[in-house]
């Protein structure tokens, strides 16, 4: 678990912003939902075999409840639209979060055990048109952040019947290999045998090459929600990959699911930013009504990994540096008047000698620095001067603080670019 500090911050906030900017777009609108959610959740929606609830949550028990810190936003977004009947209020809802998320991994670059996701889900709307949109949203808004070699793997699992099926065809592959398998692929075998397919052991990895692909039992309206997302894929123009042997960790995928990874940036192995697809049948198994419903999540810890580090220029900002205890009152007076016109303002309190203080301004990054002496007191001016480009100038103090905030306008921000 990290702390973020000034100076790093700056590269969240600017990614949190632009994916707010991205999903309200795409008319998604934002829920928060609780941290802690009851235990039981996660174990009847992620599923009680899979490596998350297995091995990774954070449960404690309070007053005869057990609760976990939430490990992934889909069960308790699933959850809130339940218990707040949204279907009745509409059909189709678009929701967007961010947030941290828990899992006690082993942690290393890009895994780590509190970090942080942004994700969409949408109630309501079977696809697959939508689901290609979904794709298509993502792999725009990564590539236009700056993310290189994106990797967009796109397949389906079909629903209940085709995973049924594919569970048996997975088991009559790998129980010959059961012998080769990881001790907890072989122990959960049985329960959940695609999850040696989402195994990151090199053991399971090699039982499972040449399994079936379960595009090829897909049947009926799965075979053609596959192909209707596949031609929509086509018809925005999204590179994909199909790529069967994709299941996902989380029992409650049917249909669609994917992923998206990028080689870039300092990601190195742990490089999938993006998880996603449909669960239609969450939202009944959790004693609600049927809601198709499709969702992912993006890392935003490795999604920062990948980006280049110029992502966040800091806005603008005016160092004030008052000599003296009767200017540093009309400093104060300054500083009130430049933040109500949205300029942020550093004002140096400590006192000292001009030199220490412009030494001060330099190093906080300041663009500006503006100086009031007791000849400027009298004088009724400020001292304006520009860090970045070495000039000076006076000011009149009427006129100080519109000139200023001008001067700190940012140059060249398309408003509405995601
Ligand atoms: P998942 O919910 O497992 O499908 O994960 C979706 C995305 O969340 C992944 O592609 C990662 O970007 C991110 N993620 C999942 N687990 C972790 C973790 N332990 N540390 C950092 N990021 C993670």
């Amino acid at each position: 678990m990290q702390d973020i500090l000034p100076g790093e911050i700056e590269r969240w906030q600017a990614i949190e912003a632009r994916f707010r900017r991205m999903a309200e777009l795409y008319r998604y609108a934002e829920i928060r939902t609780p941290i802690l959610e009851q235990t039981d959740l996660f174990v009847r929606s992620i599923g009680e075999t899979t490596e998350v609830v297995d091995k990774e949550m954070f449960t404690f028990e309070r007053s005869d409840e057990s609760l976990t810190l939430r490990p992934e936003n889909t069960a308790s977004a699933a959850r809130a639209y339940l218990e707040h009947s949204v279907h009745v209020r509409e059909p189709v809802s678009r929701w967007y979060y961010l947030g941290p998320m828990f899992r006690a991994e082993r942690p290393q670059r890009g895994r780590y055990r509190q970090f942080h996701q942004a994700g969409c889900e949408i109630f309501g709307d079977p696809g697959p048109t939508s689901d290609a949109e979904m794709i298509d949203m993502l792999a725009r808004w990564l590539t236009e952040l700056g993310v290189g070699n994106l990797e967009v793997d796109v397949s389906s699992l079909g629903g209940p019947e085709t995973r049924a099926r594919y569970r048996r065809a997975l088991l009559d592959h790998l129980r010959p290999r059961q012998a080769e398998l990881s001790d907890h692929a072989r122990a959960r075998l049985e329960d959940n045998p695609l999850r040696v397919l989402d195994s990151k052991d090199e053991r399971d990895q090699r039982a499972a090459r040449g399994a079936p692909s379960v595009l090829d039992l897909l049947e009926g309206e799965d075979r053609s929600h596959w192909e209707g997302l596949c031609r929509a894929l086509d018809a925005l123009g999204t590179p994909y990959r199909v790529a069967p042997g994709l299941v996902r960790g989380l029992d409650y995928y049917t249909r669609t699911v994917f992923e998206i990874r990028a080689v870039a940036g300092d990601l190195g192995s742990q490089n999938t930013l993006v998880g996603g697809g449909r669960y239609d049948h969450l939202l009944e198994s959790l004693g609600g009504p049927s809601v198709p419903a499709i969702g992912f999540a993006i890392g935003l810890e490795r999604l920062l990994l990948a980006l280049p580090s110029e992502l966040a220029a800091k806005d603008p900002f005016c160092f004030i540096a008052p000599l003296g205890e009767r200017a540093g009152l009309k400093a104060l007076e300054l500083s009130r008047e430049l933040r109500s016109l949205g300029v942020p303002v550093d004002l140096e309190n400590r006192g000292g000698s001009l030199r220490s203080m412009l030494r001060r301004a330099g190093a906080t990054g300041a663009s500006l620095c503006v100086v009031i002496g007791d000849s400027e007191l009298e004088r009724g001016v400020v001292q304006l001067k520009d860090l970045g480009a070495h000039d000076q100038s006076e000011l009149e103090w009427s006129k100080a603080p519109f000139a200023i905030s001008e001067r700190l306008k940012p140059k060249g921000q398309s408003e509405g670019s995601p």
